[in-house]
């Protein structure tokens, strides 16, 4: 496995960073050893965030004996200064630390959450104050609309960006990387299997592997699961396969959904996760997290059709700012579902 310099932080990161947004799922005993079990074979990135359940408790349960060993990036929801500061008081002491490496502005999406965190009495300000107390080292953000967090990047008031960058969702590519490179930021890239959908695991790990990023956030819960990662990552990734990966992606990222979740549906289909595994689904299978998604989802699914605010208008549609036709997609399936 590969390690980066992470952008102006100066910090050496393994290209492959533990998600620890998981953890709250399994037993404290199997957290425990997957986690030493990942700092013991060389990742040193440790990524979670104050609304992932317990998972910083578990972190701080787990290796805070071990705090020079790793990177440590946690994320604040709020957008107020108050809460914000509060936020970052709880996680220290969650994860039995003085002090996390990275705090970023989390899953900001809306240009009005975006004011509301910059406000004097935003979230930022609570970061930077932080920063100076010596409790927080770097402040970054993250969300899922890459054309404009690149934007939100250019005054140059953040040392990192988390992104999503996978064989599906591709789009960070395009405005975002190149504006993080200019900044000298470091760069993130976050779920590699998009959340269980994407397949081959092996080659979904490659492809974001061998792109521009510095580290990349891959969801573990187990030994097993970290052996499996590291196992992908042992080799670089060469000319003739990276560009079988790019053909992949260009394929497998046709959907062109970003999941911002602008889009709510009356009926609760979970629109984001069925336009972003459109096309894997169709071309390559699910996994079993993939069919049993679609399993629960079913009746909702096939009960699109026959929505009757959306007969006319889509209503999910018209709040999509890619226009994408979700309404199309998500009754083809539920014709191939039937
Ligand atoms: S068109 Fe279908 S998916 Fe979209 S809001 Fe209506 S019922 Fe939901
Ligand atoms: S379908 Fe459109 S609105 Fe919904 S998550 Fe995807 S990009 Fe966003």
């Amino acid at each position: 496995m590969r390690y980066n310099v992470f952008g102006r932080t100066g910090h050496t990161v393994s290209a492959l960073g533990f998600g620890a947004m998981n953890l709250p799922n399994v037993s404290l005993e199997q957290a425990k050893e997957a986690l030493n079990y990942a700092l013991d074979h060389g990742i040193n990135y440790i990524d979670t965030a104050a609304g992932y359940r317990n998972s910083e408790e578990i972190i701080g349960e787990s290796i805070s004996h071990r705090r020079g060993e790793y990177f440590l990036a946690t994320k604040t929801n709020q957008r107020e200064y108050a809460k914000a500061k509060e936020e970052i008081e709880r996680s220290l002491k969650r994860m039995k630390t003085d002090y996390v490496d990275l705090l970023q502005i989390h899953y900001v999406n809306k240009p009005q959450e975006f004011k509301l965190a910059m406000a004097e009495d935003g979230a930022y300000q609570a970061a930077l104050e932080a920063k100076r107390e010596g409790k927080v080292r770097f402040i970054g953000i993250t969300g899922h609309r890459p054309d404009l967090l690149a934007c939100w990047i250019e005054p140059g008031q953040f040392d990192q960006v988390l992104f999503h960058l996978s064989l599906v969702q591709t789009f960070a590519l395009n405005e975002l990387i190149p504006a993080a490179n200019r900044l000298g930021m470091g760069k993130v890239a976050m779920k590699p299997l998009s959340g269980g959908f994407v397949q081959p695991v092996e080659k979904a790990l490659r492809y974001t592997y061998s792109q521009d990023v510095h580290t990349m956030i891959s969801g573990m819960v187990s030994v097993e699961e970290v052996k499996q990662n590291l196992k992908a990552l042992e080799t670089e990734v060469e000319a003739e396969e990276r560009s079988e990966l790019e053909s992949l992606a260009a394929k497998l990222s046709e959907h062109n959904c970003r999941r911002c979740n602008y889009c709510s549906c009356p009926i609760e289909i979970p629109i984001p996760d069925m336009m972003i595994s459109s096309v894997i689904r169709r071309e390559l299978g699910l996994l079993p997290r993939g069919q049993a998604f679609y399993e629960k989802h079913k009746s909702k699914i096939v009960s699109c059709a026959d929505y009757e605010p959306c007969k006319e208008k889509p209503l999910c549609e018209e709040k999509c700012p890619y226009h994408l036709p979700m309404q199309r997609t998500i009754q083809q399936t539920a014709a191939a579902l039937v």
